[in-house]
């Protein structure tokens, strides 16, 4: 039994029995079955389904934000943006999947010769809980406009959403085993990968998780996607404009309760304004509103799970022993945790070597551009830096020394549709979004006439 629990209130919201092994035979079957037909679909057919489903997410808004706060907590009003936000991919896909597939002709000395991106067949996403519309959204939208099929198993706590997704593909009119919701715990994972007619998997998720499949698929040469964890930095130098930096930065760190991958988690301030730059922070992290994730106006609602809440305790308690000031919050009742910020965090504390998926800021000042850069890169995670200037021609000059997957100039780093997401290092690889993210599992076939 997988069980799905309200973070907010403790209960019980649903326990969900495990496909058994016919049934996951059945699904792999049906999905087999429809890949041969949805592959020959045009691409403009394949458009007018995800066009659907994108209207099936915002007639139903309201009842998908609910399930995604029953069960991870988040605010609702956030939660409602996350499936405005699917709809979007949606849209995007089926405006753009055209034009990023189309054929690329290449001079050479054949009659004709070029590339066709053609899919691959079945393909398996693993999926985490911290956004649980939007992954599942950004992973299976491009990968079936681009002519494959998908199998998702979603994280075991929220169950919920994973049932509602399909029900979704299937009230957008979706032909039968274009996309199905597997009901399985971590440890079947390898099972369904192994099975000849799945093709690649794509992962969302946490290092150990990202390093068992991709172990898998690479023993049996299946391709994969990782999107990791993430330790992004937001570097403030003393020329930016502090009150937007403030602002954004406040953003960047405590949106969905803080446990975001592309979250600002180090937060770097130029000395000559940190003082200065700290109080205004505090100021602004003061006046989040935290309560019941199910009330409108709510910005800070609860941890997913208590153990996460207990782990992010932990990695605070050692930034303070390793010198750290806690300067507001610290506190925390089962799976709440008070907004949090400390300052002169060091490089060797917890806080900043590791991910810290939960509302805790650390801060820690520096001298020099170059300082900043190494303070930047010596992360293993490579996710997305942002830098905080008013002085553009010093961020051009500087984009190029950071080694992660995304910089992003006065702005939180986010994902959007039109552009690649992924990171280097411990973050993963491959790109989701985008041209780029479409291309992912596409054959790209070389073809040469005489
Ligand atoms: P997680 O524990 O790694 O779980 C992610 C998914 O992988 C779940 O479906 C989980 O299933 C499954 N899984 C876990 N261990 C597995 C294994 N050994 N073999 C096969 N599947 C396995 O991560 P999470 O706690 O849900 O999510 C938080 C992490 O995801 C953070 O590190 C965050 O930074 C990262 N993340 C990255 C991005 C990005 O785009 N880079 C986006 C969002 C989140 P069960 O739930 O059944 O264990």
């Amino acid at each position: 039994m997988i069980k799905s629990i309200n973070p907010y209130t403790g209960e019980t919201i649903k326990k969900y029995r495990q496909d058994t092994k016919s049934i996951l035979n059945k699904k792999l079957k049906r999905a087999e079955k429809q890949y041969k037909v949805w592959r020959t679909h045009s691409l403009s057919s394949r458009a007018k389904f995800v066009r659907a489903i994108g209207q099936v997410l915002r007639e139903n808004t309201d009842k998908y934000a609910a399930m995604i706060t029953q069960e991870m907590g988040k605010p609702i009003s956030q939660a409602k943006a996350e499936v405005e936000k699917c709809a979007w991919v949606c849209d995007y896909y089926a405006d753009n999947a055209a034009e990023a597939l189309q054929n690329e002709v290449i001079e050479t000395d054949a009659y004709k010769s070029l590339v066709r991106y053609d899919p691959l067949g079945i393909i398996l996403g693993v999926m985490p809980w911290n956004y649980p519309f939007w992954q599942v959204f950004r992973f299976a939208i491009p990968t079936l406009m681009a002519g494959n099929t998908v199998l998702l198993k979603h994280a075991s706590n929220v169950m919920g959403c994973a049932e509602l997704i399909e029900e979704a593909f299937n009230e957008a009119g979706f032909p039968e085993g274009c996309y199905q919701n597997l009901v399985i715990s971590s440890k079947k994972v390898n099972s369904i990968l192994k099975d000849d007619r799945v093709k690649a998997v794509s992962l969302t998720g946490s290092k150990p998780a990202g390093s068992a499949v991709a172990s898998k698929a690479s023993e049996l040469i299946k391709p994969s996607v990782l999107e990791l964890g993430g330790s992004n930095a937001l570097v403030v130098f003393e020329d930016a404009n502090l009150e937007e930096t403030v602002k954004t930065c406040v953003q960047a760190r405590f949106q969905n309760t803080g446990q975001s991958c592309i979250a600002g988690k180090r937060l770097l301030v130029q000395e000559s304004v940190y003082l200065e730059f700290v109080e205004k922070f505090i100021t602004q992290v003061r006046e989040l509103k935290s309560g019941n994730p199910q009330d409108e106006d709510t910005f800070i609602g609860v941890m997913a799970r208590e153990d996460l809440a207990e782990e992010l305790e932990k990695q605070l308690e050692d930034s303070l022993t390793k010198g750290a000031r806690l300067i507001l919050g610290g506190k925390r009742r089962k799976t709440y945790f008070e907004p949090t910020v400390v300052i002169d965090v060091h490089k060797k504390a917890r806080i900043f070597e590791e991910e810290t998926f939960g509302p805790v800021m650390g801060i820690t000042p520096f001298k020099t551009d170059l300082e900043a850069i190494d303070l930047v890169n010596r992360s293993k995670f490579g996710l997305g830096v942002s830098i905080f200037t008013e002085d553009y021609e010093r961020a051009e000059a500087l984009i190029g020394q950071f080694d992660d997957g995304a910089v992003f100039v006065n702005e939180l780093v986010k994902s959007d549709p039109r552009l690649p997401f992924g990171g280097t290092k411990e973050s993963g690889y491959g790109r989701e979004l985008g041209t780029f993210g479409i291309k992912e599992f596409v054959n790209a076939k070389t073809v040469y006439f005489k």
